[in-house]
């Protein structure tokens, strides 16, 4: 029988497939069999969704096939639905077969949380995979040609996004953006459509410079979003959205944007979660599983004042590398290395040519900070699959 220590990730996403690629760097021939457990044979750039989900670009410039980022000689790919996580058993289910481990890193992404806002889960769409995009992208289009059938039908122009966070306005930006397209294809007057923004919190991207978060409304707004903010949704139904105010929003699109929790698989494997989410050791293993690695939006980690850091691509990749050089000195008994979040600013765009950036200490506004958000997506695409990658699929106008 093979002495060859298992290593198992689960999920290619932004921290598994950083993972993966550093495990089949750093390890030796028959070191260990590492095998990436995905539910498609596509890794895609989630902080991109928003684009085709406006149909602002397209699919395939959101995605690429796993087995271009990884050297299928040293990583078995599996793609087939995770079910269940036996943690006694050091084993995994999945929608087709069990698969046994030595090593299990989840990094599995979050869900959307909808915060038991009744129904939310029903009646509203998220952008999670290129899937839900799709159907997003769809859903819009048709609604148009809908009201084209049936003039009467003025739900069909009215779009709402629940949460002004950072997807969702990067979302209201795109979709704002491609609203006149659509208006001219479909014939259909501009100013019947209203795309309403609407947020709990006190502000739009929470947490963000308040100088640029008044930037960002500034821009939106003459895009013509309307802005709810401070106001929650009380209730979504097939019609629309119930305000905290009383005021009733008659919608036939409403995208929730507006929290994101942990893979409840997480929760259902017995670990004890905040939202989904477990907090981890400093060389991001599971508490009373030593052989266990939680990365990305399923993990939670702290910064210096205490305070959580929120789920990001940011983070889940840097969590990917550290991960795999944890695995690879277990394997060898060598000694852990901590994670440190190295924090590289944020970037939110605001649709064509415009984006407010935070980084390197100072703030960005309009085309100096979209061209900052394309440099990031061109450095992940580099990172990932090298230069081909980036003249594949990098956006350079
Ligand atoms: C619209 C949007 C915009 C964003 N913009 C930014 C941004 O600008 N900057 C930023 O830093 N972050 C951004 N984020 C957040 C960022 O995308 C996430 O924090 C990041 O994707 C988390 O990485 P992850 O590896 O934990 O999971 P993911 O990247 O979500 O990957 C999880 C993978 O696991 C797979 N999977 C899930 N369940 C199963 C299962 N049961 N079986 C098999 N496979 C499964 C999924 O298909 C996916 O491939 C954005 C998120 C959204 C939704």
């Amino acid at each position: 029988m093979s002495t060859i220590p298992k290593i198992v990730i689960l999920g290619a996403g932004y921290g598994g497939i950083l993972t993966a690629q550093r495990l089949q760097k750093e390890l030796n021939y028959n070191e260990a069999d590492v095998t990436l457990v995905n539910r498609h044979d596509y890794h895609y750039f989630t902080t991109h969704l928003h684009m085709p989900a406006a149909g602002t670009d397209s699919i395939d410039n959101t995605r690429v096939s796993i087995s271009k980022l990884i050297d299928e000689f040293k990583i078995d790919l599996v793609k087939s639905n995770v079910q269940e996580i036996r943690l006694a058993e050091k084993k995994v289910v999945l929608q087709d077969g069990t698969l046994s481990y030595d090593y299990l890193v989840i990094a599995l992404g979050g869900e959307p949380e909808t915060f038991g806002i009744p129904g939310l889960a029903e009646h509203a769409m998220t952008i999670r995979s290129i899937n839900s995009v799709r159907f997003i992208r769809q859903h819009i289009e048709y609604q148009f040609a809908l009201y084209k059938a049936d003039e009467s039908r003025t739900e069909c122009l009215n779009f709402v996004v629940g949460g002004a966070g950072f997807s969702g306005i990067e979302f209201v930006a795109e979709l704002a953006d491609r609203i006149p397209e659509l208006c001219k294809e479909y014939d259909v007057d501009p100013n019947l459509v209203n795309i309403y923004n609407v947020e709990a919190a006190p502000t739009a991207l929470p947490g963000f410079d308040p100088e640029l978060v008044e930037y960002a409304m500034d821009v939106l707004k003459k895009k013509k979003v309307q802005f709810k903010i401070g106001v929650a949704i009380k209730e979504c139904t097939a019609d629309g959205v119930l305000l905290a105010t009383g005021e009733e929003i008659k919608a036939a699109t409403v995208v929730w944007t507006g929290g994101i929790r942990g893979n409840r698989l997480i929760e259902a494997a017995g670990f004890e979660t905040a939202r989904g989410r477990v907090k981890i050791n400093d060389f991001l293993q599971a508490p009373e599983h030593d052989n266990v690695f939680i990365i990305g939006d399923n993990s939670l980690m702290f910064n210096e004042e205490g305070r959580p850091y929120p789920p990001t691509a940011q983070i889940a990749m840097q969590q990917g590398v550290v991960c795999a050089q944890n695995v690879v000195a277990a394997i060898r008994g060598k000694e852990f290395k901590k994670f440190v979040f190295s924090n590289k600013g944020t970037v939110a765009s605001l649709g064509k040519g415009e984006a407010v950036a935070s980084a390197f200490g100072k703030k960005y506004k309009g085309w100096i900070a979209a061209q900052l958000k394309k440099v990031v997506d061109m450095r992940y695409l580099f990172i990932i699959g090298g230069i081909g990658l980036v003249l594949k699929k990098g956006r350079f106008l």
